[in-house]
Parts: C-alpha cells; sequence; structure tokens
C-alpha cells in the first residue's frame, strides 16, 4: 500500500466522510485516506430499529435551510429518500407550569400568543435600550439583560433543546454569535432583527418561509451509509485504527496509530469532537487555552405505545425549573412517517444533559420508570408501553463555555503556522449537522483550491423551537 497521501482525514463521522467525499468532487484524482478508530463509519449518527420501530442513537434530523447540505443530499442522490417534517405544521411545546404550551413558529403569533403577560411582553422591548454586555456573558445572563427575566424559560429551552446544555454556563458569544453581531452594530437584537428581515425581504421579494427537519427512510444512518459507500475499504478507508499521534515532518504531516505504521500527507485533516482534536493538537503547541471541554451526554428513552395518540407536532422541551426528569420528548412518529408499526405511535424521551449527568448512572429500568412518569403526567398517556428501550449515544455534545473563544483563536493561529492542517468536527464550528457539513466543505475547498479564507460575517442563526 502507498502510504503518501495527498490528505489523511482522521475521523470518519460526518465531518471526515463529508471532507472525503468533497475532496472527491473537487479531484477525483485527490489520494485520500481516511482513518477510522472504531468498526464502523458515522461517529454518532447510528439509527436503531427492532420490532417496527425506528429510533436514533444520535441526532433526529436537520433542518433544510443549508445550500451545502441540499447540494451533498443531491450529489449522493438521497433526494428520494429524504422524510420530511415542516416545521410550519409539525410545532413544538414548552412545558411551563407543569402543562405544555405550544410555542407558534412566527414572531408575530409568538407576540400574541399568552405565554408571557402583555407587561412582560412590554418588558422585551427593553432590548431596543439595552448597551452591549461587556465581556464574555453566559446565554442566560444575555437574555435576561436584553429581554428581561419573563422569557428565561423559553431560552433555556432552546438551549436544551439543541445543546442539552445548562445555559448559566453557554457563553453566548459561542452559540450565537449572529445575533451577538447585530446587538453590536444595532445597539438592539430586535432593530437588528428587523434590519436583517427587511433586507432579506427586499433582496428575495418573498417572505421568508420556514424550514423543514429533514431525515431518510429508515433513519439518519442512511446519510452516513451513503457517504462511506464511495471509498474503497482498505485503502481509502481504514476501520479499526486509531491515531495516537501527529507530527509536522519536514513539509508532511505523518500520522501514527497504535495499530500499524505511520502514514504520511501533504494535508492532515482532524475532523473529530473538540476534545478528541485536542487530544492530537496538544503535542503541536504548548500554549493550548483548554485541554477540555465539558460534554453534555444523553440517554434516549425509546417509548412505542400501542393505540395511544400524541398531540400534533415535533415533541417538547421542558426548562431546568420545571424539575422534570426528562429535557423533553420527540413524537417520531408524528415527525416522520413508518416510525412505529401500524396503529402504534413512538416517542423518544432525552434524559441527562450538562445539568443532570447523574441521571445517566441509572438503570435502564429506572431511566424508563422517570420518563413514563412525565409522559403519562404531560400527554396524560397512562397505558403501559409496548415498547421501551434506552439508547446511550456514543458521543457527548461540546459545550461552548468559558475560554471557547479563545480555544477557537488558539486553533485557528495553530492552522495559519502549520501549513497543510485543516481542524474541523463536532464542536468546532456550531455543533449541528448543517454546520458540520458546512465546515467539512470547506475543508475540503480550502485544500483543493488552496483558498485563504475570507473573513466571513458571522451568521444570524434563527432559534426554531
Ligand atoms: C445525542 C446527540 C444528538 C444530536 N442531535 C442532533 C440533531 O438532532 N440535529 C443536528 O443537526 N445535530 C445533532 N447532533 C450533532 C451531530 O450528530 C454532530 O454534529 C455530527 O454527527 C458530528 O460528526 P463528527 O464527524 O464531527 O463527529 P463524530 O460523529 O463524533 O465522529 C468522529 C469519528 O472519529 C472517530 N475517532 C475519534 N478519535 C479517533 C482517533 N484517535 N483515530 C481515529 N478515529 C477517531 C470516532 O470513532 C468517530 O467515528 C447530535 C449529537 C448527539 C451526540
Amino acid at each position: 500500500m502507498n502510504h503518501i497521501k495527498d490528505t489523511v482525514i482522521i475521523g470518519a463521522g460526518l465531518s471526515g466522510l463529508v471532507v472525503g467525499h468533497a475532496l472527491k468532487q473537487l479531484d477525483p484524482h485527490h489520494r485520500l485516506m481516511i482513518v477510522e478508530k472504531s468498526g464502523k463509519c458515522g461517529g454518532v449518527i447510528q439509527s436503531f430499529q427492532d420490532k417496527g420501530f425506528t429510533a436514533e442513537w444520535g441526532p433526529h434530523g436537520f433542518l433544510d435551510n443549508s445550500e451545502t447540505s441540499r447540494r451533498l443530499i443531491t450529489q449522493l442522490g438521497l433526494n428520494n429518500e429524504l422524510a420530511k417534517a415542516p416545521l410550519a405544521t409539525h410545532g413544538r411545546y414548552v412545558c411551563r407550569n407543569g402543562a405544555l404550551q405550544l410555542i407558534p413558529q412566527s414572531p408575530l403569533k409568538i407576540l400574541r400568543a399568552p405565554l408571557i403577560s402583555w407587561r412582560e411582553k412590554i418588558g422585551v422591548l427593553r432590548d431596543l435600550f439595552k448597551k452591549p454586555l461587556a465581556g464574555e456573558p453566559t446565554v442566560a445572563k444575555w437574555a435576561n439583560h436584553r429581554f428581561g427575566p419573563a422569557l428565561l424559560p423559553y431560552v433555556d429551552a432552546v438551549f436544551t433543546g439543541t445543546y442539552a446544555g445548562d445555559y448559566n454556563e453557554l457563553k453566548i458569544d459561542a452559540v450565537m454569535p449572529g445575533a451577538r453581531a447585530l446587538e453590536k452594530r444595532y445597539r438592539s437584537v430586535i432593530r437588528g432583527a428587523l434590519a436583517t428581515a427587511w433586507r432579506a425581504r427586499k433582496k428575495h421579494k418573498t417572505r421568508p418561509s420556514l424550514p423543514t427537519m429533514l431525515s431518510f427512510t429508515g433513519g439518519m444512518q442512511r446519510l452516513v451509509e451513503r457517504l462511506a459507500d464511495q471509498f474503497v475499504t482498505g485503502e481509502e478507508l481504514i476501520l479499526h485504527r486509531t491515531v495516537s499521534s501527529i507530527a509536522r515532518v519536514e513539509d508532511q504531516w505523518q500520522v501514527r496509530s497504535l495499530e500499524d505504521e505511520p502514514l504520511t500527507g501533504a494535508n492532515l485533516v482532524i475532523a473529530l469532537p473538540v476534545n478528541q482534536g485536542l487530544g492530537l493538537l496538544a503535542t503541536l503547541s504548548d500554549s493550548m487555552p483548554l485541554r477540555r471541554v465539558p460534554e453534555a451526554w444523553l440517554a434516549t428513552v425509546v417509548l412505542g405505545f400501542a393505540g395511544a395518540r400524541l398531540p400534533p407536532g415535533f415533541g417538547f422541551l421542558a426548562p431546568d425549573c420545571e424539575n422534570r426528569f426528562i429535557l423533553g420528548a420527540l413524537f417520531s412518529s408524528n415527525m416522520f412517517a413508518g416510525r412505529a408499526p401500524a396503529n402504534h405511535i413512538i416517542l423518544e424521551a432525552l434524559v441527562g444533559g450538562r445539568r443532570h449527568p447523574e441521571r445517566l448512572e441509572l438503570t435502564d429500568d429506572e431511566l424508563i420508570a422517570g420518563a413514563l412518569g412525565d409522559i403519562g403526567d404531560l400527554l396524560n398517556i397512562s397505558d403501559n408501553p409496548v415498547y421501551a428501550r434506552v439508547l446511550r449515544p456514543g458521543g457527548g455534545i461540546p459545550q461552548l463555555e468559558a475560554g471557547y473563544p479563545a480555544l477557537l483563536s488558539w486553533r485557528d493561529t495553530l492552522v495559519k503556522e502549520m501549513g497543510g492542517l485543516a481542524v474541523c468536527g463536532f464542536g468546532w464550528e456550531g455543533i449541528g449537522i448543517n454546520d458540520m457539513v458546512k465546515t467539512a466543505t470547506d475543508v475540503a475547498d480550502k485544500i483543493i483550491e488552496r483558498r485563504t479564507r475570507a473573513s466571513a460575517q458571522p451568521e444570524l442563526k434563527k432559534v426554531y423551537f
């Protein structure tokens, strides 16, 4: 085997597979090798099927509002296998004062909905007059400063739903750089958001529509299977090989593993979750500002019921102040067709997260009992489930907390100083599938075109419940 490659990619999760795919698209002759420590591709993306029920160990879907992800689906020939759940017809609920409140999906409808009192709604307008907070405030501190305390449970729900995180720890500059940029530019998020929406409407001459949540028939695993299919195992894709160290030797990268002789590449892509990436990068620099970022781990309690009914919509989230056992639940059989046998429903309740890692020490039976308590109470489902199973995902969600901006800028400097090095993966530029696909595609572009990355303005990410 020729061990000298144009590019060696460490990790065959979504990020590494997309880097490899994009390199092949740009240059079919590019000699690449993806090195993966486990015996399978896909990392944390893994679907679960049993007795007619389909669930997910990792992600349940991604929004169709990323051009790069839409292009990837087309390149992979997966458009016909998409499962779709439009946000316009699939609302979400937030648990407030022991009951589920439907969150409308448009700002005007939210304004009219009785989620908070009119006095509290007027209080939200304080944003128009507040100076930007200096330093690196947490999400909770920032949201309280800009909009007042009434919205905090809803903000908590958003960050429970996306990061399984603690909004008292997550940093606003790291998780919503776009909102922070608006705040600084317009001295108000509301004013900035209105100006951005107005400009977009003038440009596109249409009202922006709500995106759709996408998955695949049979689950998210289809995406990584299809990506992996294009690589020749043993030549372009090496499984069961754990990279233990990396080194710059003359003009090339040497990649050492526990199992075999070193590999050499002109380019090296570390496509790993932040903490695994940091483990390898540590040997390249002694000025690393953080050794580890916290992670939020989850357990998913999969529950199937015969004959029961779910409220319409995606599911619900419970802010911490509600003191629930579960963080929320996805109404999976509402989201995508074929996730449960006929006349059955399936829901997936999430437990643990940044705030309650101790719950992950519980046995499966204890987790199921805890989840059933909340489900019975909030959804009025008192029947015994016909199916119950606990899934424990293979990875935690990196938390963008204190020191994160410094870590990113350290990484950027390192990459600039070291020719041919790229670092992407879970938690570096966001945590979602669309973030991974975009960053991995950019990495491949840069390798092929040797482009210098333009200093992009941070994008304003919309919040969907
Ligand atoms: C429970 C959970 C739910 C999620 N839900 C959503 C969701 O609903 N929507 C959404 O958009 N995103 C969601 N995400 C995030 C999404 O799954 C990730 O953004 C994405 O899958 C990360 O892919 P990755 O390739 O960067 O990392 P990973 O999937 O972690 O892949 C990294 C790969 O590298 C391998 N590896 C690690 N160390 C080494 C080494 N030393 N040598 C060789 N190989 C190594 C690992 O075995 C793994 O295969 C969720 C994540 C989790 C954990």
